[in-house]
């Protein structure tokens, strides 16, 4: 019996666990200089004007829509087709979460849906990169600049991935990114926030760390400089949402492989669309016009005429060895949003109920590959027509 094909499978080498093991020799293993190095490295690499190390890309949300100003009486535009977090964080802020429709290609917001749901009280939206697919950041600040509402970019799946050239987020007034070992860059567990202000990440750093108004890092490089003891005051309710550095030295080196992660997903979704090219009834999610997917989540939408149903259809893989996911969830249909009145989310539904994400990782070989496209044939009671070949 083959080995069991996981979905997804982090990528580390020897390096990560050199560079965790050296910062615990260093006794330093709280926010201190690795997370400032990961942050300026993460900085650099998107071209924003600061980054913001936290505990999550939740806790990254929550402190962004602290920072836009929004709270209670207002109302977030968010997609109910999003891992429950993106919902969740404006309820943390007392704000109402109101849902909206996404585009059926892309699982994203769009102009149209979040145009159709917004009101007086509206003043933020959180624009998911679904799967990693970037979402027209543009064309929704184009909609919402002119109204005083602020975007906030939920890019948790998106690093490595572009809009129009440049990195997904980077033209966010606010984007958070996830490093949960299910995305591309991991920490283990892990966040980042980018912001297009160094004063609006000054006051991220301070939130994130019980709203000290000096971090403690700095109140020791302070002290070893023999200056005078550093007296730090709070003030506003702060939370600790750090980072530790033992996992921002794994951060700095999965940085430096992300380009080589998104290439290999990248050619691995594209053997996908060719082996998957003579299969009728199912849609592999693709780039849009505007941008190139990271392929975070490699989806795949069976039409209604497909002849199993989704979750027979992951049953049948499961027996073959083969672990696929449900699509990207939709919250409104969780308990915990059933007291939320929302239009119709006909496209949510549809991709909630009928899509499933692909096996895809590093490490994977062309034979587990093969497999993959081997068992949605024979679901469909069809022999692969030929071999996917070689990736180039
Ligand atoms: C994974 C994910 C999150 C949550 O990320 P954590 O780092 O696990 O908190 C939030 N939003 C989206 C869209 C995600 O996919």
């Amino acid at each position: 019996m083959s080995e069991r094909i996981p979905v997804m499978k982090p990528w580390f080498g020897p390096e990560e666990a050199e560079a965790a093991a050296e910062a615990v020799a260093s006794g330093w293993v709280a926010q201190g200089p690795r997370v400032a190095a990961f942050e300026r490295a993460f900085a650099e690499r998107l071209g924003v004007a600061d980054a913001v190390a936290v505990s999550s890309c939740t806790t990254a949300l929550h402190l962004a829509l602290i920072a836009a100003g929004v709270g209670p009486g207002d109302e977030v535009v968010v997609p109910s087709l999003s891992f429950i977090a993106t919902a969740n964080a404006v309820r943390y802020v007392g704000a109402r979460p109101v849902f909206a429709d996404v585009d059926l290609a892309s699982g994203n917001l769009t102009v149209e849906t979040v145009d159709a749901v917004r009101t007086a009280a509206t003043r933020a939206v959180i624009l998911v990169d679904q799967g990693g697919v970037p979402a027209d950041l543009d064309a929704m600040r184009g909609l919402c600049d002119p109204l005083g509402i602020v975007v906030v970019e939920d890019a948790a799946c998106a690093a490595g991935s572009t809009l129009r050239g440049r990195p997904a987020g980077a033209g966010a007034s606010f984007a958070t990114y996830s490093f949960h070992p299910r995305k591309l860059l991991t920490t283990g567990e892990g966040g980042m926030v980018t912001v297009d202000r160094a004063d609006v990440g000054a006051r991220l750093r301070r939130l994130r760390e019980h709203g000290m108004s000096v971090s403690a890092a700095d109140r020791d490089a302070a002290d070893r400089g023999g200056a005078a003891p550093v007296l730090e005051t709070y003030d506003e309710l702060g939370f600790n949402y750090r980072m530790t550095d033992v996992q921002a030295a794994i951060g700095l080196v999965q940085l430096g492989r992300l380009d080589a992660m998104v290439a290999k997903r990248r050619g691995f979704a594209e053997r996908y669309r060719k082996a998957l090219s003579g299969l009728p009834g199912a849609r592999l999610v693709e780039d849009p016009a505007f941008g190139e997917s990271n392929f975070q989540a490699c989806w795949l939408l069976l039409d209604e005429d497909f002849p199993v149903a989704r979750d027979e259809l992951l049953g049948r893989m499961s027996a073959a060895g083969i672990s696929g996911r449900r699509g990207i969830m939709a919250a409104h249909l969780e308990p915990a949003y059933a007291d939320v009145a929302h239009v119709p989310l006909p496209n949510t539904e549809r991709l909630t109920r009928d899509s499933l994400i692909l096996p895809l990782f590093h490490q994977m070989t062309e034979e587990q590959h093969d497999r993959v496209v081997g068992a949605l044939y024979a679901a469909a009671g069809l022999t692969v027509p030929e071999p996917a070949g070689v990736l180039s």
